[in-house]
Formats: C-alpha cells, sequence, structure tokens
C-alpha cells in the first residue's frame, strides 16, 4: 500500500533538522499560548527578532535535546497564530501533528525548486523548506494576505500557518513554512494535477511510465474538463477571480492550480492492474478502502454518501462531473500515460468525481531570474507557452485556462 514520502526517523541525513523543528514549533505553540492581546499593525513588523537559542543542555525556557545547539527564529509569530485561529487549527492538533512521538514524512522532492517538502503523520499538515527571497516575499505581502484570508473565507490560496529558521551552530540557515495539506481529504485521491495554463514542459509522464496516486501530472495529461454544478461553477469562478486579482496586485507569478481528483463511480480500478489506494491510518479512511474492496459494494454504499459530499466547502470536498475531453490529448488517464500506451477515451465518457484543490506556490515574483528565464525560453518557443510570464499576463493565462477545464452544468 503506497503512502507518498520517506519516514524521517534516526540516521535519515535530516533527521537533526526534522528534531530541531519539532522542538522549535512546541517552543512556539507553548509561548504563544500566553499571548491574550489583540493582532496590533507592528505583529507584521518583519524585522523584529525573536530568536531562541536550544543549548543541548536545556535553558530556562528550552528542554534538554539530543542534537547539537541550534538557534530558532519565529517571523511574525502573533499573526500566523492568529492565521491558525481564523483557519480553525486548534492549537494542541497542530503541536501533536507536528512535534508528537510519530515522524514526519519526507516526500521526494516533488518539485524543481530544490525545496524538501515534510508531511506530518495526521497529513493534515505539509512544511516547505524555502530560499531567503520566498520568506521576503511572503513577509511583505503579509499584511494583504491576512486581509485577503479574512475578507474571503472561501479563498484558494495556500493556508499558510507559520514560517521559521533552524540554525544550527556552524550551519547554515534553513527556513521553512507549514501549511496546509490541500489534499487531505476523507476520501482517497487518485489523481494529482498541478496545473499553471502553460504548455512549455508541462507533462510528467514519459513513455510508459507507471502513474499512480502520488504521481503529480501536470497541464499537458489532463484530458479531462470538469462540469460543476451551477452554483458550484460561480464561487468557484468568482473566487479564482479574487485570488488571481490579489496574487497579480502581489506581483506574484509560477503559481498552480492543484487538484487533487476522488473517483467516485469507478469500480475498475483493480482490473486495471492500478496500485491499491493510499491507505491512511485511523479508522474512517480505512473503512473507505474497505469499501472500495468490497467491488460493486463500493458504489452503493458512495450513492448513500452522496448528500453529505453535497454539503462540502468550496475547494474541499466539491463534487463534479469529470469529462473526458474530446481526445485532446490522446493519453490515457488511468493506465499509462504515454505515447506507447496510446489509448483514446470514447469521447463523451464522463465519471462522478470529488474534486480537492487550492492555488499553491505564491511565493515567486517576477523578478530577475525568472524575466531571465522568460528571455531565453522565448528564442527556442512560443513565448506565451512558457510558465516564466509577468505577474499580469500569468494571471489572465491562469484564468483563461481554468475557463476552459470547468464548465458550468446547465
Ligand atoms: P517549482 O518551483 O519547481 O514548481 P517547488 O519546489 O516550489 O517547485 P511546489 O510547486 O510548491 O514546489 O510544490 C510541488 C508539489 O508539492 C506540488 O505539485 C504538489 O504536488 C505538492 N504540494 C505543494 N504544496 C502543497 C500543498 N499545500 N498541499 C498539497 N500538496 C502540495
Ligand atoms: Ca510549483
Ligand atoms: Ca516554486
Amino acid at each position: 500500500v503506497k503512502r507518498p514520502g520517506e519516514i524521517v526517523s534516526k540516521g535519515h541525513k535530516n533527521y537533526n533538522l526534522m528534531l530541531n523543528l519539532q522542538l522549535g514549533i512546541r517552543h512556539s505553540i507553548q509561548k504563544e499560548a500566553s499571548i491574550f492581546r489583540a493582532i496590533e499593525p507592528s505583529d507584521f513588523n518583519p524585522n523584529r527578532k525573536c530568536w531562541t537559542r536550544f543549548p543541548p543542555e536545556g535553558s530556562q525556557i528550552t528542554p534538554p535535546h539530543q542534537s547539537g545547539e541550534f538557534r530558532w527564529k519565529d517571523y511574525c509569530p502573533v499573526v500566523f497564530r492568529q492565521l491558525r485561529k481564523q483557519f480553525q487549527v486548534d492549537p494542541a492538533d497542530y503541536m501533536s501533528a507536528i512535534c508528537g512521538d510519530k515522524t514526519l514524512r519526507e516526500l521526494s522532492s516533488p518539485g524543481k525548486s530544490g525545496s524538501f517538502f515534510y508531511l506530518t503523520q495526521d497529513d493534515k499538515f505539509i512544511i516547505k523548506t524555502v530560499k531567503l527571497s520566498e520568506v521576503k516575499v511572503l513577509l511583505r505581502m503579509l499584511p494583504n494576505y491576512y486581509r485577503h484570508v479574512s475578507q474571503y473565507e472561501n479563498s484558494l490560496v495556500t493556508k499558510f500557518y507559520g514560517v521559521h529558521c533552524v540554525k544550527p551552530i556552524g550551519g547554515p540557515k534553513t527556513r521553512f513554512i507549514v501549511m496546509g495539506n490541500l489534499l487531505f481529504s476523507e476520501y482517497p485521491i487518485h489523481r494529482r494535477f498541478d496545473l499553471k495554463g502553460s504548455s512549455y514542459g508541462r507533462t510528467t509522464a514519459k513513455t510508459g511510465e507507471e502513474v499512480d496516486e502520488t504521481t503529480t501530472l501536470k497541464d499537458l495529461d489532463l484530458n479531462f474538463a470538469f462540469r460543476l454544478q451551477r452554483s458550484w461553477f460561480k464561487d468557484f469562478i468568482k473566487q479564482i477571480d479574487h485570488d488571481c486579482e490579489f496574487l497579480e496586485a502581489e506581483g506574484i507569478m509560477d503559481y498552480s492550480l492543484l487538484v487533487g481528483l476522488h473517483f467516485r463511480d469507478d469500480n475498475t480500478w483493480d482490473k486495471r492492474g492500478l496500485s491499491p489506494f493510499l491507505l491512511r491510518t485511523g479508522s474512517q479512511d480505512s473503512y473507505q478502502v474497505e469499501k472500495f474492496r468490497r467491488g460493486n459494494r463500493f458504489l452503493e454504499a458512495e450513492l448513500q454518501d452522496r448528500d453529505r459530499v453535497k454539503s462540502g466547502r468550496l475547494g474541499a470536498n466539491m463534487p463534479a462531473r469529470a469529462e473526458c475531453m474530446a481526445q485532446k490529448s490522446g493519453f490515457d488517464q488511468y493506465n499509462r500515460v504515454g505515447i506507447s500506451h496510446f489509448t483514446p477515451h470514447p469521447s463523451g465518457e464522463t465519471h462522478d468525481v470529488v474534486l480537492y484543490y487550492g492555488i499553491i506556490d505564491i511565493l515567486q515574483d517576477y523578478d530577475i531570474s525568472k524575466k531571465l528565464e522568460h528571455a531565453y525560453k522565448s528564442w527556442q518557443v512560443d513565448p506565451s507557452s512558457i510558465s516564466a510570464v509577468n505577474p499580469k499576463s500569468y494571471s489572465k493565462r491562469f484564468r483563461d485556462f481554468v475557463g476552459r477545464i470547468f464548465i458550468e452544468d446547465r
């Protein structure tokens, strides 16, 4: 049974980093528990220094620990505490998910940027190491981000829960952000797509390569359009517009719409030789898997759950219908993706799905390196197909793309 990532246990090259991170977060949450005042403008000041020293033997405010001495920094802790509250993250749950006995899982570098990703045991949170430039972008946009997510409860932009830095004595600084896992779901996710609306280099699947639930597919791998109920569709497009306007105003580009798909109507996964579902711990999820194993009865059980799914929220648990885009790419979504396994769908094929999605990777501004990337690639291919374009063009192309792959049920 496949779960993404590798457990970070003793001997793992990032084991100490993980320990430091757990000690640091525990310390921060406990410290913040005693702050009762409301948030103030000065809480957004990025230059407020709050470094804490963690000697191995412990200190008055820090416990003894087994890794070498390190320093720990929280960025704008009062703002993030307030954001977690707004996002309805319980401090005790947050702390135990990250700092509990069970260890984190390191995802095998899903992006090109060189960031590391860690998933908490309960799958609710993702920790991503980031560059200094990304921290700067986040701190710069923080007041507007705070305003935006407060104004739009259903905003699809990544939920940020904290930004921190670890500095071991004599070692380099590691900065990281804690965010919500968009694909945390009560239904197993069968396919995941990272979509930007650009085409150049936007495919994951190589010829004959096995694709499974943990593969992140891209724009060119998608041959479905999603049909949404009218009211969902309207709310969804409105929210995408608000979110893109926000990102554009902040000078951000290179973000993606991450989409996770749960096929409700398909009991043929086994027959098609796919690996079994992502098995999670916890009774409810194993129940889902159990239902699936019972073959056809899975469908009946699922049908009864339908009304419950209808009460979903924008971005999580949204019912939809995935329709094959008439042989747009000719890739077979189910089996293997690639020319050698060319199996076009009969057009008109539809599936009931539950969608999970949100906008991720929102900390890249259009800086000199992205301008150079654009200039360089423009020599080779159509400039509008390149992911690196200015924020205004980026947002327009992104919205146009979303308008093509999501359609309104009439
Ligand atoms: P690059 O800049 O090369 O695109 P990156 O290192 O900045 O890569 P991201 O784009 O942030 O990485 O994320 C890479 C992948 O990790 C995504 O495609 C997605 O599968 C997963 N991922 C990232 N953030 C989240 C999140 N908040 N929830 C769920 N999955 C996520
Ligand atoms: Ca990305
Ligand atoms: Ca990135």
